[in-house]
């Protein structure tokens, strides 16, 4: 890690987090949360509202993380709020099925096309999970590929060569998935349509599906080269597997339709979370009728969740896509557009290599000049320098990703004098890159 001093200047988080450190490992319910790669005091948000959250300690930030994607309208929208009061009012969990889930699957339906049927879970993790389960029922296959530094949840099978806090660590995978567990899934290097169709070849005809990112966020911001989500599409289609896009991260961010939205590849399946939850814990998986008929209690694929399509979750993520309209992406992209060219006017003032990646609205800044076109890539940059970045844009009010292996997010609330903050924080943060050393 780098030599960086930090500021002692949170101190109510630095004591909720030695409370949280007894009671809970690591005292973080999600470990990249812990700040470990970049060092220092997580900080204890209380609020949030608009593009700004607020500390324990009483000071400001501007947010770039949006809870990690889905508060893609800010903290606090009023009408998102009103949706949950209304829903909250009328009673928290019913365990039956309610119309505000029939109304969130066709909103999802009538945006992605691809999607003819899709059923509700209440985190990432479980939609790709279930997805997985699904395709291995579906063709009744066992093994899988996914992608070296594309992360999919923490699922057991996936957790090989994952990026986001797994990348983070540099573990390599984890104890407590069994050899069986991992067995049947093969690691391949993203953007590399040979190692794919090599691994087809190797094993013919069992291989149940690809999992991919749509395009990945999670070993930072590595878009699909051109043709590549085709060309998956193309092998699967030709090996009888399918071809599963994970839009947990780019669904309803990157477009109205998420990332098929841009590139127009049909998957077999897809996976959803984040801004379809509206900060509440709602994810779905969906996509062809005829795969989606395999899953309990229509076919014999089983699935299912106490809290799935809880009527508060649906009734915000309902709200907040309800908003999200043509007006609302084109607010997003030109503010992730002009805080690119801030950050990397910034760094180029001081000389400081980098690269700044973007996936629409999606974007993160590699430190280093050569593009980043998969997990091997990434790993090349001097990440030491993005820890010196972050601690100078934390001391000014500027809340980033702690770790360089991961998308910024912006919201449609970051409006000028949000901009006008980051861009006045930059220059110091640039400078402190360029003084890092390893
Ligand atoms: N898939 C992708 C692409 C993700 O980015 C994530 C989480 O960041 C997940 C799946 C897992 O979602 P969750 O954290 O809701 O389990």
């Amino acid at each position: 890690m780098a030599c960086v001093s930090f500021p002692y200047d949170a101190p109510v988080s630095q004591t909720l987090f030695d409370r949280a450190s007894l009671v809970t490992p690591g005292g973080v319910n999600s470990p990249v949360r812990a700040f470990r790669a970049v060092g220092g005091t997580p900080r204890f948000m209380v609020s949030g509202t608009g593009p700004y959250l607020t500390d324990a300690d009483g000071r400001e930030y501007v947010d770039l993380v949006c809870s990690w994607g889905p508060m893609i309208l800010g903290h606090s929208h009023p009408e998102v709020i009103a949706a949950v009061q209304e829903a909250v009012a009328r009673g928290t969990s019913f365990g039956t099925p309610g119309e505000g889930e029939v109304a969130l699957a066709e909103e999802i339906v009538a945006r992605v096309e691809p999607v003819e049927q899709v059923r509700l879970v209440s985190s990432g993790t479980e939609a790709t999970m279930s997805a997985i389960r699904l395709a291995r029922g579906f063709t009744g296959r066992a093994k899988i590929v996914k992608f070296a530094g594309c992360y999919h949840g923490h699922v057991d099978a996936l957790l090989a060569a994952a990026g986001s806090g797994v990348a983070t660590f540099g573990l390599p995978d984890t104890p407590g998935v069994t050899g069986a567990q991992a067995g049947d899934t093969i690691v391949v290097p993203y953007n590399d349509l040979d190692a794919v169709r090599a691994a087809f070849a190797a094993q013919p005809g069992e291989i149940a599906c690809v999992i991919t990112e749509a395009s990945p966020g999670n070993m930072g911001v590595v878009p699909p080269l051109d043709g590549f989500n085709a060309g998956l599409k193309e092998i699967c289609a030709a090996n009888g597997a399918l071809y599963i896009s994970d839009e947990v991260m780019t669904g309803f961010r990157t477009s109205k339709a998420g990332w098929f939205g841009v590139d127009g590849v049909r998957p077999d399946l897809m996976t959803f979370g984040k801004v379809m939850g509206g900060g509440f814990p709602a994810a779905a998986f969906g996509g062809r009728a005829d795969v989606m008929a395999h899953l309990a209690p229509a076919g014999p694929v089983y699935q299912a969740g106490t809290l799935s399509g809880n009527p508060v979750a649906t009734a915000a993520g309902l709200a907040q896509l309800r908003l999200l309209d043509d007006a609302a992406y084109t607010k997003l992209d030109a503010v992730s557009a002009e805080l690119r060219g801030l950050v990397s006017g910034a760094l180029a003032k001081e000389g400081v290599a980098h690269t700044v990646q973007a996936a629409s609205n999606m974007f993160s800044v590699f430190f280093t000049d050569r593009p980043v076109r998969d997990y091997e890539d990434a790993k090349r940059q001097e990440a030491f320098r993005f820890t010196a970045f972050f601690h100078s844009m934390l001391a000014q009010g500027v809340y980033l990703p702690p770790s360089a292996f991961e998308s910024w997010f912006v919201s449609t609330a970051h409006d000028t004098r949000a901009v006008e903050r980051i861009a006045a924080a930059l220059p110091a943060a640039a400078r402190a890159a360029s003084e890092a050393t390893a």
